[in-house]
């Protein structure tokens, strides 16, 4: 089946009588008919909510279809994907290489909480591809990929990467929230553990905070382990808003990405703009990793401003209309953020002006365009 055949049916029954979509079932006890059934089920049904009811089961297995993945692990937001998986993964004495490029959180819980469970953190390049193996030791347990990365859009070359890794037994995980697992595949291209915000454009409403960890084979049991021992779960209605979102992903992103790239395109003409960060562009440096890697993008990308202070970009975010000010992504409302004050990185810190973050919504492109056009004069 295709993309968008297979985005109608997955996580759903296709037999019998039943209603379209699974049901929210609130629960936190479920009753076992006579006490030989309490800790032994034979209909595999468990016996308590955190485990998981039909609607949280039914995005288990949507997102499961989508990635071709043996496990997926729902998580209380995208960030606890991250954390979760990372957990998984470590332990007292290891050592931990990650992308330069993560989003702010993850690099801060790696930063501030690894190093007092005894794990080193040593960040890297993400443009540094097969070279990742001079940094590889021998106790290193995990590599942390973001691709692309948030910010500032570095892809990063997930098989040079995954082959150098695996040779010392190092998992890698990637953290493909832009991608959405839809229009990549993180565990096709090597990597262990597939990670995202469902916040994003699962979600794609900006009304529910999710994520997941997928992963196929051997490398569930450690996953599960640390998922069951931390007690991390999501609500029936949540997990039902996500599987709705998966409903319309594709087009969604189609529809997001096209007009992502239109807009890059016009805004890489202008002469307050240095640089336009999309790797959907010839542009791009890591575009060729890009088109071997990704089927199509998504709609966020970074706008590099000439000369531009924090006041300049002040002034145009707030002579901004239909473009909100905001965090986050994903949603059908176009949304835009200044990205220096929170821009943290030990390679490549020199920028040529202000970094401006766009998230293009569902809005008409022409619509948008004139807005960022009367927002860039009005700043001046
Ligand atoms: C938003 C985001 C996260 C965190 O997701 P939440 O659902 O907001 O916790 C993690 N990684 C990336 C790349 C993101 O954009």
């Amino acid at each position: 089946m295709k993309r968008d055949t297979q985005l109608t049916r997955a996580g759903r029954s296709h037999h019998g009588t039943r209603p379209v979509n699974a049901a929210i079932q609130r629960a936190s006890t479920v009753l076992a008919g006579e006490a030989k059934d309490l800790y032994n089920r034979p209909d595999g049904i468990p016996l308590y909510a955190r485990f998981g009811m039909e609607s949280q089961n039914a995005l288990k297995s949507a997102l499961c279809e989508m990635q071709a993945a043996d496990y997926c692990a729902l998580t209380p937001s995208g960030l606890s994907a991250m954390t979760l998986a990372t957990i998984a993964c470590v332990s007292n004495g290891g050592h931990v290489l990650a992308a330069d490029c993560l989003y702010g959180p993850t690099r801060m819980f790696l930063s501030d909480l690894l190093p007092d469970w005894g794990v080193k953190v040593e960040y890297f390049d993400p443009r540094i591809g097969g070279g990742i193996s001079q940094h590889i030791r021998e106790n290193t347990q995990l590599v942390f990929c973001e691709s692309p990365g948030s910010l500032t859009f570095e892809v990063q070359d997930i098989p040079a990467i995954s082959a150098a890794a695996h040779k010392v037994g190092a998992r890698v995980l990637v953290d493909d929230t832009w991608s959405a697992g839809l229009n990549a595949n993180m565990l096709d291209l090597g990597a262990d553990y597939a990670a995202q915000s469902l916040t994003k454009y699962a979600g794609g409403h900006s009304d529910v905070i999710m994520g997941a960890v997928l992963c196929r084979g051997d490398n569930a049991e450690r996953l599960k382990g640390a998922e069951w021992r931390l007690g991390l779960c999501v609500s029936p209605d949540d997990a039902f808003l996500v599987s709705r979102g998966l409903r319309t992903l594709g087009m969604r992103m189609d529809k997001s990405g096209a007009a992502s790239i239109e807009i890059a395109e016009r805004l890489a003409e202008r002469p307050e703009v240095s640089e336009v960060l999309h790797p959907a562009r010839a542009d791009h440096p890591d575009h060729a990793i890009y088109t071997r890697d990704f089927s199509a993008p998504a709609g966020v990308f970074g706008v590099q401003f000439k000369d531009w202070d924090i006041a300049r970009s002040e002034r145009f975010l707030d002579a901004l209309e239909i473009f909100g000010l905001g965090f986050s992504w994903g949603g059908f409302e176009s949304l835009a953020v200044h990205c220096d004050p929170q821009l943290r990185r030990n390679f490549r810190d020199q920028r040529d002006g202000a970094l401006i973050r766009l998230a293009i919504g569902l809005e008409d492109v022409d619509d948008l365009w004139n807005d960022l056009e009367q927002a860039i004069r009005a700043s001046a």
